[in-house]
Formats: C-alpha cells, sequence, structure tokens
C-alpha cells in the first residue's frame, strides 16, 4: 500500500534537502539540514507561478537587496505544503531575464500563516 500525496511531499522535502546540500555554503548547510535531515523542519519548494509552469525559467518573483537582506516580490502557486511547512526553498530572479538571473533563497515561515 501507498500515499501518493505522502510520497510526493516527502520528496518535495527531500528536494529542498539536495539543493542545499548541493549548492549551500558549509554554512547554509549547517544552519539548515541538521533539522531538514531529521524533519524537526519541513520545507517546501517554491517554484512554479501563476504565469510559469513548465517553463520554469519565466518565473517573475524578484529578490532585490534591502538594508535588511533581501526582499522577495512576488506570488506562487500550486505550492505543496503552502502554509504549513517550516522553510520554503524559493526561486526567484536577483539578475536579468534570463535563466542564469534565477537566485534560490530560503525563506522561514512567518509567525503569521495562511488559515486556508
Ligand atoms: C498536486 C501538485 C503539487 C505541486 N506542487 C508543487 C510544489 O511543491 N512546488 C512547485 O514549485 N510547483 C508545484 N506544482 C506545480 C507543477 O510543478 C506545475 O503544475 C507544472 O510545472 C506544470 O505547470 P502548469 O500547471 O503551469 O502547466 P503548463 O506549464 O501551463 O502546461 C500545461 C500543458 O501544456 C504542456 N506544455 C507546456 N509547455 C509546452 C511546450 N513547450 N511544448 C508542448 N507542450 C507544452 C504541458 O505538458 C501541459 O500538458 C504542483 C502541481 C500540482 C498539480
Amino acid at each position: 500500500m501507498a500515499c501518493p500525496s505522502v510520497a510526493s511531499f516527502l520528496s518535495i522535502h527531500n528536494m529542498c534537502g539536495g539543493m542545499i546540500d548541493r549548492f549551500g555554503t558549509p554554512e547554509q548547510k549547517a544552519k539548515w539540514l541538521p533539522d531538514l535531515c531529521s524533519m524537526r523542519k519541513v520545507f517546501s519548494y517554491c517554484l512554479t507561478e501563476p504565469g510559469s509552469g513548465s517553463d520554469a525559467a519565466a518565473l517573475r518573483t524578484r529578490a532585490a537587496r534591502s538594508n535588511e537582506g533581501w526582499r522577495l516580490n512576488g506570488t506562487k502557486a500550486f505550492i505543496s505544503g503552502g502554509g504549513y511547512s517550516d522553510a520554503y526553498v524559493v526561486m526567484c530572479r536577483s539578475g536579468d531575464n534570463s535563466p542564469r538571473g534565477i537566485s534560490t533563497v530560503v525563506v522561514e515561515a512567518g509567525p503569521f500563516r495562511p488559515t486556508t
């Protein structure tokens, strides 16, 4: 017996861990991976947007530097675990409009979570 929903949920969580493990700095790995691997924190993967699905490189969410760090502005869609997860691996545009302009940011859930 198997539950595809749980399998997908775990796969997505693991994909987040894979990205951080492969591309993160030693500091980022030390910060995120222990809680991710033990599932003390659940992660979601935020690539899809209302206007970009299969054509993922067309994403429009913007990341701009601010005095506090980075400010993200945009809309994501179809995010498994959205509103539930503890942290979100978010693909966003910090550079030009080509695929090379895309960066990845880990966003911790804030205190106010959607109820729907
Ligand atoms: C249950 C569920 C969970 C999801 N969870 C997540 C998640 O956790 N994180 C996340 O980021 N996203 C998630 N998604 C989004 C998913 O990755 C997108 O739905 C997927 O990328 C397709 O995008 P779209 O729905 O916009 O369809 P479109 O990209 O609009 O595609 C529609 C149709 O057109 C076809 N098509 C598209 N481009 C071409 C082309 N160039 N040539 C020929 N045919 C084409 C496609 O094959 C498809 O049949 C989830 C989706 C679902 C349904």
